[in-house]
């Protein structure tokens, strides 16, 4: 019992100076609740406290007040003061960005209208030089088929030259080969061999054959020497035959 009383009494005493330290620190301030607040206020703001002290807090996404020590609404999850922070400066690096962005979409915008400018020019001169490399060849090709077109001509027309030369050497080697024809008849009448007098002699082709038929190099010919024309213009004579050879002008 009695250790009881002593430390009733002790506790007591302990009271009683707890009390007497709290009347003596309300005298030295105005009012009791504004003391306890600011007491409140100082402990929570105190930088040394280890753990985080339970703060009313409104939260920024649904508004719901309350009392926690946490970084984040316990209504909706979403946080607080971090939250809030992260905000301005998100929004003052989005600003930047954005002006970035800006610039930078500017910037591109020209480089690509720049560069699309200059690739049309670019296809525009390809367009054009193909189209006069596409005109030049077509030139050189009318050119060159005018040319041999021209060149086919000349050829024609150096080939129908020579020909009418080669008929021309022919017909002078038939008539030389009549003369030879009408001279020998002549001789053959002056030996008294043939019937005179011989007025005329003319050779024709033997089996269809024509002088103008240049692809053939030897002619044969029924000569006639004439010895008798008929009233109604036919005429009558002794034959002979020759052998004219176009290549070296030779007859026999
Ligand atoms: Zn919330």
């Amino acid at each position: 019992m009695t250790v009881r009383s002593e430390s009733s009494v002790s506790a007591n005493a302990s009271d009683e100076a707890i009390a007497a330290s709290t009347e003596h620190e309300n005298l030295g301030s105005k009012s009791g609740p504004t003391s306890a607040l600011e007491t409140e206020i100082s402990v929570l703001s105190d930088p040394s406290s280890d753990s985080p002290q339970p703060l009313d807090k409104v939260c920024p996404k649904c508004s719901v007040r309350t009392r926690t020590a946490g970084a984040f609404c316990p209504q909706c999850g979403a946080p607080y003061a971090g939250h809030r922070r992260g905000f301005k400066v998100s929004r003052r690096v989005i600003l930047i960005i954005l002006a970035v962005l800006v610039v930078v979409g500017a910037a591109v915008g020209i480089l690509v209208s720049v560069q699309h400018t200059n690739q049309l020019n670019a296809e525009k001169a390809a367009a054009v030089q193909a189209a006069d490399v596409a005109r030049k060849r077509e030139a050189d090709a009318a050119k060159t088929a005018a040319d041999a077109a021209a060149s086919a001509d000349a050829a024609a027309a150096a080939k129908a030259t020579k020909d009418d030369a080669e008929r021309a050497v022919r017909a002078i080697i038939v008539k030389a080969l009549e003369g030879s024809v009408l001279k020998d008849a002549k001789s053959r009448v002056t030996d008294g061999t043939l019937m005179g007098p011989i007025s005329s002699a003319s050779c024709t082709p033997v089996g269809g054959g024509s002088t103008d038929d240049l692809t053939a190099i030897t002619g044969t010919f029924e000569c006639i020497a004439v010895n008798k024309t008929d009233a109604d213009g036919s005429s009558s004579g002794y034959r002979f035959s020759g052998t004219a050879n176009w290549n070296d002008g030779s007859y026999s």
